[in-house]
């Protein structure tokens, strides 16, 4: 299959040209030429199979030209060899708990796949590759993590000096070997910013071999589509098959996930992209033009993204029909005050403790189940992190004591090691050059 540049403006790749390059060199993101659509006797049927079986089929199209059929059934099984669920709430709501795999976030999912899929590509360990990945917190702990002694990879993430958790700092910042972490003196667009530049920046690339895990790479985003079709194989199983799904996002890789699914035939009724206060999409939505701003910080961090890069992708999956993406989403934004309300009401009234990026989403499926008069379909929101990750805040706000896993303990104790950095291109560079 080949992939095309979202800007139109390179030739296109192999999948896996795709996914070793990251950004495209016109600076677009990659996306299938023609999405590949399956029949619809398997969207019927998702019931009878299990996640890596669905898994297994999605992927298939992407990469049957370039991998064997048990490579990839080694990928997808290395990879997801953790369990997700779909847990049933009150009031028609569901909440599909992605937050299972080893970083307690649903990025576990894309950095492991894309992970796997390295090392199974021969090529890779002819000429080292040097991954770079711009953090707000949670790809940075799952990329790490993910790529941890892979060899023939290199790491460098950048992450925002003093906002992310303590803990997504302990995931990502404390590994070394392969692994390298730069604390940036800025937020996560400067971040995002210098990696961005990193690609575009001709003599630098032709010294190093660059390849960005954010969710701007396709590896990463093929696998955030198959999580939605296992959510929708458990429903089937209840009889329920008029679905909606709210999204809690920031760079709207999850999002363009399910969009993609979607446009390969899983029966999806429609999406809700749920944000906080960073309401680029939700603004854009409600009919106004795209317009980035600078990111404000939440304590939602994940999801503080002025300027989100995804959206490129959203409009080429509807030809970019400004008016067809509005038709297929409903967007909601949320105050952080309004976050810690719903945490604290869904703890309350139904003894579940949700995540502030999983509250966001969860708060727009209720405020979508209110306004929506047509559909009557039942809510999924994605939880996208383990709300544990985030016990700082919600012990705070709450007033209750949640335990940490023991996992978590050992992650907690490790030493940082990261690099500290100023926020200017220069400075990376030269960093980037002599390591
Ligand atoms: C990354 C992340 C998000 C946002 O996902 P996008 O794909 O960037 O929209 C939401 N919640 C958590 C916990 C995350 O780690």
């Amino acid at each position: 299959m080949k992939f095309v540049s979202t800007n139109k403006n390179t030739p296109s790749v192999t999948s896996l040209e795709a996914m070793k390059r990251g950004l495209a060199p016109d600076g677009g993101l990659y996306m299938p030429e023609s999405v590949p659509v399956l029949n619809a006797h398997f969207w019927k049927s998702l019931h009878r199979f299990d996640f890596t079986e669905i898994a297994f089929r999605m992927a298939q199209p992407y990469l049957q030209s370039e991998l064997s059929e048990q490579a990839l059934q080694s990928v997808v099984n290395d990879a997801f060899d953790f369990p997700l669920n779909l847990k049933g709430l009150k009031n028609g709501h569901h909440i599909l708990e992605l937050f299972h795999g080893p970083t307690l976030a649903f990025k576990d999912f894309g950095a492991r796949f894309m992970a796997r899929l390295f090392s199974e590509s021969a090529d890779i360990d002819q000429a080292d590759v040097t991954i770079l990945v711009a953090t707000s917190g949670d790809t940075g702990s799952a990329v790490a993590r993910g790529f941890y002694k892979v060899p023939g990879v290199r790491v460098c993430l950048l992450y925002p000096k003093g906002k992310v958790s303590p803990l997504q700092e302990k995931q990502m910042a404390t590994l070394g070997e392969n692994i390298t972490a730069l604390e940036v003196d800025g937020v996560f667009d400067d971040c995002q910013s210098l990696v961005k530049e990193a690609f575009v920046d001709d003599e630098l690339n032709q010294k190093l071999r660059l390849s960005s895990a954010n969710s701007i790479n396709i590896a990463r985003l093929l696998p955030q589509s198959f999580y939605y079709a296992f959510a929708i194989a458990e429903l089937q199983r209840k009889g329920i098959n008029n679905v909606a799904f709210s999204i809690p996002s920031g760079n709207f890789g999850n999002l363009t996930g399910g969009l993609l699914a979607k446009k390969m035939g899983l029966p999806v009724t429609k999406f809700i992209a749920a944000t906080n206060v960073n309401d680029a999409v939700p603004q854009f939505l409600r009919g106004a033009g795209f317009t980035p701003k600078a990111s404000v910080q939440t304590i939602s961090n994940a999801m503080d993204v002025g300027n989100p890069s995804n959206f490129a992708r959203m409009l080429y999956l509807y030809e970019e029909s400004e008016n067809a993406l509005r038709d297929e989403i409903e967007g909601f934004s949320y105050s952080d005050s309004q976050t810690i309300e719903t945490i604290r009401n869904v703890f309350e009234k139904e003894h579940y403790l949700l995540c502030p990026h999983t509250a966001v989403g969860y708060r727009a499926s209720s405020e979508f189940r209110k306004i929506d008069q047509a559909t009557s379909a039942a809510l999924v929101t994605l939880a996208t992190a383990h709300p544990v990750k985030f016990r700082d805040v919600i012990e705070k706000e709450l007033e209750i004591e949640i335990p940490i896993p023991e996992s978590l303990k050992d992650d907690l104790q490790r030493e940082k090691k990261s690099i500290l950095m100023g926020s200017s291109y220069e400075e990376f560079r030269s960093f980037l050059i002599g390591y």
